[in-house]
């Protein structure tokens, strides 16, 4: 079956992410994909959860913790900073990242990432992502100033070199009204 964009965003993370890995959460909003991460990496590995607007910390904190899960650390910065709130020991298993793009669901829609953020963000992850690691980016864009944001990244990921990288397009093209599509970008070993 052709798995939907959700499915298809945590196969990826699945397939390439290992226990004990440490992982990043880019985008924490309402924490879904923090507790997914938290249980893929199991007690011994971590997941690092972002976001900058506090209910998306609190709604994500809450989650966690009806789940009873320990292995998580939530800070309330941008993703472009990730490498000031991970320790070295923790860094260096670094599996995978995942990036939901947009706004938080339920708000008020003005607070949305930026394309300048985001590539700031990939661009360290990248840097220090083991061999085989993935970011998986899962792309909104039918919000003002989510066109902008695409534009730069799809131009982004475009130029990584192919000797280093593979980079993926997963997207249903039937769909109407801007529907979500997946980038993901693995390093090669
Ligand atoms: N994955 C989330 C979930 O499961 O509910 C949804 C994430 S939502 C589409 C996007 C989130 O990115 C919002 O909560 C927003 O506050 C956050 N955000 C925007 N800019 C950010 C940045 N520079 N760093 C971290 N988070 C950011």
């Amino acid at each position: 079956m052709i798995k939907s964009i959700i499915h298809y965003a945590h196969h990826l993370m699945k397939e390439a992410v290992n226990q004990g890995d440490t992982v990043i959460d880019a985008t924490c909003g309402n924490g879904h994909d923090t507790l997914f991460l938290s249980r893929l990496v199991g007690e011994n590995g971590h997941v690092f959860g972002f976001d900058i607007q506090e209910q998306a910390i609190a709604n994500t904190r809450y989650r966690l913790d009806q789940n009873n899960r320990k292995n998580t650390t939530i800070v309330k910065d941008s993703h472009s900073n990730f490498i000031h709130h991970i320790p070295v020991d923790k860094l260096t298993r670094l599996g995978g990242a995942i990036f939901n793009l947009g706004y938080l669901p339920g708000s008020n829609k003005t607070v949305i990432t930026k394309s300048e953020t985001t590539i700031l963000a990939i661009e360290g992850i990248l840097s220090h992502l083991k061999q085989n690691g993935i970011i998986v980016l899962v792309v909104y864009y039918g919000h003002d100033g989510g066109v902008q944001e695409r534009e730069q990244l799809m131009r982004y990921v475009q130029l990584l070199d192919q000797k280093l990288y593979h980079v993926l397009y997963y997207g249903f093209i039937n769909q109407k009204n801007d529907p979500p599509f997946i980038l993901a970008i693995q390093k090669k070993d």
